[in-house]
């Protein structure tokens, strides 16, 4: 249904699927149609012209009813087209199915016959094939299905590698499954769409061939004729009566043309990553789109943003990821950020560079400031010279950050390149130097190892490397170290923490888990559906939660030496931002809640001595009392 969509939202596949349904719809009730018979001759009527004699798209060198062979040929065209596409996809992606799952020997006994086709061009292929079998629509069928199916079977194969060693695979094959339903049932629907889109953009091609083929001769017999073989007819008298040619070569083009633009629709609605945003690339900077002018900081700090609120329009559908969040951090301070899960940490972290994908992302108001530079809307050669060198950016997954293919001193290199005039000798040894600061041991030779070579500790150092090349300002650390383990973990906040007191870094930490934030961070603010609910000093968040949601979390987490506790989960789940409910967004979870929690707009307003979203607080510990 929502593939239909998709479709139908894209104008041009829209048109070219309309104008296919009509000339198949045409086709499928030609029998029906008052229609002189296709092969009826008038020798009294020969070459008529275009609505002489009563033949509306005149008549052929036989005087036969062009309009009525026309849609007859239509008819023999598409069938054709579309039978050997289906043939042509099913014989190859069975192949390339049992290529790419098999591997080893069967793949390259496979693939290499695949090769010895497809090492011929093709048209002569299909040439020699009906060569061989003798003229004849039938035959010029199966040619045309023989000379595609190579290219059906490569594209799967490439695809089904791919997934023959995915785990979900593997964890079928170790449930006991035969190789024949994880072919059908593991493999086969993940590599479906790709049928259908390669079968999509492929049968015009096909359509186009086989009246090749019989514009030739070798495929519809006379007094038969498909659209090809009309054209072939019409060539004759190109150059006395021109206007023959003109209705096969018109629906030639018109058929083409729309199973082309249709198929093209069809491959982008497939495309799941097309699928969430519009059918665009997204842009080098997020998109900004402000009601109102950008605020005014209330805060100072070498990061400051200001009421920042960042949404996902998809479709006629806003997700409010972000709203109204605003946080600074002073050089030399850690900023812990903390939430479940779909928080908006993340996209917080990336609205301030406008790394946010656009569409379907949008900034749609607020301020961040880097120093006194305005970074929201700000234009894209400004944005690239502070990415990564005043501001700079470490990731959860240090896999998917670094290129498999380059050393990761090339890596290194190039970021340091980048931001600094230097040369390469120079930028090597400055690489050297920045291994060994977030120890790396043996950096001389580790800075010559691809990404797979090294541990997943070792690569997310790598990843913190890469964000101190340039002796940035800002460090925003998202989730960093949730992939590791504890001792690899405990270096890393060591590290950073090291660097913040060296180097003076401001660092804005996200994570899930308090016990970092306890380590590492000055202050805290704690996330809940795209709004701060609670910011303080860390002693405050950890030691005096005021906001429900943050005590909770605070009492999911089981300490040592405690003794027994009962670990209490939330229950409920967060609100989809698409649809946040009136007043305070963790109402439903509450346990605190009161009617006057369910209206209004709740502000961050102080409570105690620091602030909490909260019209009913949990009331503050003795500690705090005595403080
Ligand atoms: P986290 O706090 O775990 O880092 P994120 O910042 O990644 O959470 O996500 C915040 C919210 O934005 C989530 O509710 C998520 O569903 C939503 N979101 C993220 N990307 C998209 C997108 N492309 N389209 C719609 N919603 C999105
Ligand atoms: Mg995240």
């Amino acid at each position: 249904m929502k593939t239909l969509q998709l479709i139908a939202r894209n104008r041009l596949a829209l048109a070219g699927g309309i104008i296919l349904i009509l000339v198949v719809v045409l086709a499928l009730i030609t029998p029906l149609l008052p229609l002189k018979a296709p092969n009826a001759t008038d020798p009294a009527n020969k070459n008529a012209f275009f609505g002489e004699s009563g033949y509306l798209l005149g008549s052929d060198h036989l005087g036969r009813d062009i309009l009525s062979r026309l849609l007859w040929g239509t008819r023999v065209s598409l069938a054709i087209g579309f039978i050997s596409a289906v043939i042509a996809a099913v014989v190859g992606a069975a192949i390339g199915i049992i290529a790419g799952y098999a591997g080893g020997r069967t793949d390259n006994l496979l693939m290499r016959a695949i090769d010895m086709i497809m090492g011929f061009p093709y048209i002569l292929l299909a040439l020699a094939i009906v060569a061989a079998l003798g003229p004849g629509l039938m035959n010029a069928l199966i040619a045309v299905a023989a000379v595609n199916v190579p290219f059906f079977a490569r594209n799967i194969r490439g695809v089904t590698v791919g997934l023959a060693h995915k785990e979900f695979v593997d964890a079928a094959r170790l449930a006991g499954m035969s190789h024949a339903r994880i072919i059908l049932f593991e493999i086969l629907p993940n590599v479906v769409p790709v049928i259908v889109v390669a079968a999509s953009t492929t049968v015009g091609w096909m359509i186009l061939e086989t009246a090749g083929l019989s514009f030739l001769g070798l495929g519809s017999q006379p007094p038969d004729s498909d659209l090809g073989s009309m054209l072939g007819l019409a060539k004759d008298s190109l150059i006395s009566d021109p206007h023959v040619s003109y209705p096969p070569g018109l629906m030639i083009l018109i058929i083409v043309m729309s199973i082309n633009l249709l198929g093209d629709g069809i491959r982008d609605a497939l495309d799941p990553r097309l699928r969430s945003g519009a059918l665009s690339r997204p842009m080098a900077a997020t998109t900004v789109e402000r009601k109102a002018p950008a605020p005014e900081p209330r805060e100072s700090g070498v990061l400051t943003l200001t009421d920042i609120e960042t949404q996902f329009h998809v479709g006629k559908r806003v997700f409010k990821a972000v709203n109204e969040v605003s946080l600074h951090v002073a050089p030399g301070e850690c900023l812990g950020l903390i939430g479940e899960s779909g928080s908006g940490k993340s996209v917080t972290a990336l609205s301030v560079m406008g790394l946010v994908a656009s569409p379907p992302g949008v900034i749609t108001g607020g301020s961040a400031r880097y120093k006194d530079e305005e970074l929201i809307g700000a234009d894209y050669g400004k944005l690239r010279s502070l990415r990564g060198d005043r501001v700079a950016y470490i990731f959860q997954d240090p896999l998917a950050t670094l290129h498999p293919l380059y050393k990761v001193g090339d890596q290194l290199i190039e970021a340091i390149k980048v931001h600094h005039g230097i040369g390469r000798g120079e930028a090597r040894k400055r690489a050297i130097q920045l291994l060994k600061d977030v120890r790396i041991p043996n950096a001389e030779s580790r800075i010559d190892t691809y990404p797979h070579e090294m541990s997943g500790g070792m690569r997310q150092r790598v990843g913190i490397a890469m964000a101190l090349a340039n002796d940035p300002d800002v460090i925003i650390a998202d989730e960093p170290t949730t992939a590791l383990d504890v001792t690899v973990q405990a270096q890393i906040l060591s590290l950073l923490s090291d660097l913040r007191k060296s180097r003076g870094l401001a660092i804005i930490f996200i994570t899930h888990d308090f016990g970092v934030v306890a380590q590492l961070c000055d202050r805290a603010a704690v996330m809940y559906a795209g709004r701060i609910v609670e910011e303080g000093t860390t002693d405050q968040i950890l030691n005096n939660p005021r906001h429900p949601y943050t005590a909770r979390l605070m009492a999911c987490v089981p300490e040592l030496g405690e003794g027994k506790r009962r670990l209490e989960a939330i229950p409920g789940l967060p609100p989809a931002v698409d649809k946040l409910p009136e007043g305070c967004a963790f109402a439903d979870r509450c346990h605190k809640v009161q009617a006057d929690c369910r209206s209004g707009e709740i502000p961050l307003a102080k409570v105690g001595n620091h602030r909490a979203r909260c019209l009913h607080p949990v009331e503050r510990q003795a500690t705090e009392a005595a403080q």
